[in-house]
């Protein structure tokens, strides 16, 4: 057995300062459905987003962990409830909606409070792995570097797309146009006919969640093609997979934050508010599958990752080698 393995309470220590929780960004948002704090300092306690009450602190230190528990929590709430109940507590399972949901809402903030257009909200929560406090810690202290990192044009409210003013050649295909038939991204000075745009777009969008960080087709020119522009610009099979790319951004660049769950046509994922990073801490989600958060397999505490990894790269030499 590995260290730390089937040791009880080995992630409900008392005491736990609140150096060993890292909450990456601080979030402590309202809309955050908090049912944690099974004895940790990463506990929502500021924000007054539920009322908690401790039914089992003896506060001297020698008995039981403290466990807190909403009280308006649907969920049977005992003493010695099992220990996947247990970790429950430190973790919110998402819908798709919900993820959607959050997501606007953050991007609507972020736009609001640095005046900038949704789409480039977007590209500038994506660089800070969806972590909107340090996002604006980082904007208010030195906006150009972050400009300059995400491919935002210099100062004031930049605008994602413009339309020409004059008539000029589409620099892709080299046709003529009239003013307002050719179109640029952010940097306001490469113009495109609307065919090589949808064109453009196409291919970014075929080679998967990179086109989330596409730029202006000149090869010089950094400036960032977001959502306003691929809306007005991609046909609708592919700003809908666009769209669905920019979706999963949400999960899949969160920085481990947020997870999909690993069961067999699950959409939910999971958000982890408690101390992660510790080995082998199951989860279960609402289709009830229960995953380990440390490694995506079937949930296996008390039994350590490494085990369970060593375990099935065993069996799979062995069907190897029968077959
Ligand atoms: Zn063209
Ligand atoms: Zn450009
Ligand atoms: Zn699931
Ligand atoms: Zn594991």
């Amino acid at each position: 057995m590995a260290p730390g393995d089937g040791e009880e309470g080995g992630h409900y220590k008392r005491g736990r300062g609140a150096g060993d929780c890292k909450d990456d960004d601080g979030e402590n948002g309202p809309d955050k459905r908090c049912r944690v704090a099974a004895g940790s300092a990463c506990a929502d306690g500021e924000d007054g987003t539920g009322d908690y009450y401790n039914i089992s602190g003896d506060g001297d230190g020698t008995g039981e962990d403290l466990i807190y528990y909403y009280s308006d929590d649907d969920e049977e709430a005992e003493v010695g409830v099992s220990t996947i109940q247990r970790d429950e507590r430190r973790y919110v399972v998402l819908s798709e909606d919900d993820v959607r949901d959050r997501q606007g809402k953050d991007t609507a903030e972020v736009a609001e409070v640095l005046s900038v257009p949704p789409g480039f909200a977007t590209a500038l929560l994506r660089h800070f792995k969806w972590g909107k406090t340090r996002l604006k810690e980082e904007w208010f202290s030195d906006d150009r570097r972050i400009r300059d990192a995400v491919g935002l044009p210099a100062g004031g409210a930049p605008a994602p797309s413009a339309l020409s003013r004059r008539e000029l050649v589409c620099a892709i295909c080299f046709g003529s146009f009239r003013a307002g038939r050719t179109r640029s991204a952010a940097c306001s000075s490469h113009f495109y006919c609307g065919e090589c745009w949808s064109g453009y777009l196409r291919a970014a969008v075929d080679d998967g969640p990179r086109c989330l960080s596409l730029r202006c087709p000149d090869p010089s020119c950094a400036a960032a093609v977001v959502r306003e522009l691929v809306d007005a610009v991609a046909d609708g099979a592919d700003r809908d997979r666009y769209a669905r790319f920019a979706l999963r951004s949400y999960v899949d660049e969160s920085g481990g934050r947020i997870k999909w769950c690993p069961g067999p046509g699950c959409t939910h994922a999971v958000e982890f508010v408690g101390c992660a990073g510790d080995d082998a801490t199951d989860v279960l989600c609402d289709c009830r599958h229960g995953f380990c958060w440390s490694c995506g397999e079937e949930a296996h505490r008390p039994v350590s990752c490494a085990t369970v990894r060593a375990w099935l790269l065993k069996n799979s030499s062995d069907s190897a080698s029968v077959n």
